[in-house]
């Protein structure tokens, strides 16, 4: 058996980010926008309605735009959309070619290429769909895809097939089918909203959707994943605040990947949902040159728990087609557990996973803590790479084989 050496801490952060900028708080500032009203820079529906969403635009407020950007950016409108808030657009560094921010929202050509493994439904949502717009794939709970618009868009989205509909996927999930659905199946206690970003709606029309599942008696538990904190903290007004916690239980997932995105505007919005009694997670995607570094990561799960924010998954990235330029291995996915795991509160370390492809749902990811176990004792390893004996308890069960023997893997 192999054992690890213990992890070393790398104090070195790469080259691009200063290891004060991974931990301070920040604004992220008014660049080109200076001369807008504070009313207007702060109000959502303005940041909405000024996104960057052309080539001619990118080009004029970034001359450093890549010829691979560039070309990318051009044909961004037949797959995923371009879309960026003025917000989110003045983190990006415009003299950093492999700024973290400008990797995860400027599209590049490699984005047009498509490797043999890579597929448009990663995750076999579609044929875990029974009726449109809702995945039923783990026994008591599902996923409720809202819309398939968002505040920005992610250029590894793992739903890239319809988000943005620039693909032509014919999206319009309705409502009283799903919720139809949610209601005559009784073992469904769970229900996370998604999308596209759910947080996009209106107060008036979120209070009435969630009123409808707060009204079936079986749904114990409400969850929304956004990345609107994030892309769009002006989103987050106190009259949201106000909705969404009449009906708890409600939890909500965000979506940040990289140190730099948690800003002041971020830590404020993320506060007036704590205070709202909304407990918070986050996911991550593991990108290549954006956080597939374990100093970065660190910075990253301690800013979040300062902003309140538990971190819950991190995701190895979908093979969703043309994402392989922004895919890092596995194997540097558990290197970066491996040194968050002891190293760090355990609030703050979140579970790695790799979401099964062609749809076998999240399976989580582990360095081997477990060295040998049989039905006398557990050998194990703590994060140092110090051994220990656990003496297993003699209850009589007899130690099941944990895995299938790869010789015979069934494929589904
Ligand atoms: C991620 C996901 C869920 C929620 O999974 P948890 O591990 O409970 O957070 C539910 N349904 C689908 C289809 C999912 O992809
Ligand atoms: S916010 Fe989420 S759904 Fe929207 S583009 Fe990004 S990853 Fe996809």
């Amino acid at each position: 058996m192999h054992i690890q050496k213990p992890a070393e801490s790398a104090d070195e952060p790469p080259s691009s980010c200063s290891p004060g900028e991974l931990k301070t708080f920040k604004s992220a500032g008014r660049g080109f926008w200076h001369d807008v009203p504070d009313s207007s820079w702060n109000d959502w529906h303005w940041q909405l309605k000024h996104r960057i969403t052309t080539v001619e635009q990118l080009q004029r407020l970034m001359p450093t735009l890549t010829p691979e950007e560039y070309a990318g950016t051009a044909l961004a409108n037949q797959k995923l959309s371009l879309a960026i808030t003025p917000y989110f657009f003045n983190l990006i560094d415009p003299a950093d070619e492999l700024c973290p921010i400008r990797a995860q929202v400027i599209p590049r050509i490699e984005e047009t290429s498509t490797a043999p493994w890579e597929m448009s439904d990663p995750c076999g949502e579609d044929s875990h769909s029974p009726v449109p717009g809702l995945v039923h794939r783990y026994p008591d709970r599902v996923l409720f895809l809202v819309t398939d618009r968002c505040a920005a868009y992610c250029r590894y989205c793992t739903r890239s097939r319809l988000v943005s509909n620039a693909s032509g996927y014919d999206f319009h999930p309705e409502f009283d089918h799903q919720i139809e659905y949610v209601r005559t199946h009784p073992e469904i206690r769970d229900v996370l909203l998604s999308g596209g970003d759910p947080l996009l709606f209106s107060d008036d029309k979120l209070r009435h959707l969630l009123s409808r599942l707060r009204a079936i008696p079986h749904v114990e538990f409400l969850r929304i994943g956004t990345r609107i904190p994030v892309f769009l903290p002006q989103r987050i007004t106190p009259e949201l605040c106000a909705t969404l916690r009449e009906f708890h239980p409600l939890f909500i997932s965000i979506h940040s990947n990289h140190p730099r995105e948690l800003t002041t505007e971020v830590r404020e919005a993320l506060g007036r949902l704590a205070d709202a009694g909304i407990p918070l997670g986050n996911q991550s995607v593991l990108l290549r040159h954006v956080n597939d570094d374990a100093v970065i990561m660190k910075a990253h799960v301690q800013k979040l728990l300062q902003c309140r924010v538990k971190p819950y998954y991190i995701y190895q990235c979908d093979l969703i087609a043309g994402s392989a330029h922004l895919r890092t291995s596995v194997k540097q996915g558990l290197d970066i557990m491996e040194q968050l795991r002891g190293h760090t509160s355990g609030y703050a370390v979140p579970q790695y996973v790799i979401d099964a492809p062609g749809g076998g749902g999240k399976v989580p990811i582990n360095p081997g803590y477990v060295l040998n176990h049989n039905s006398d004792r557990v050998l194990i390893r703590n994060y140092e790479g110090k051994l220990f004996e656990y003496p297993e308890a003699q209850d009589g069960t007899p130690l099941h084989a944990p895995m299938r023997s790869v010789e015979e893997p069934e494929l589904a």
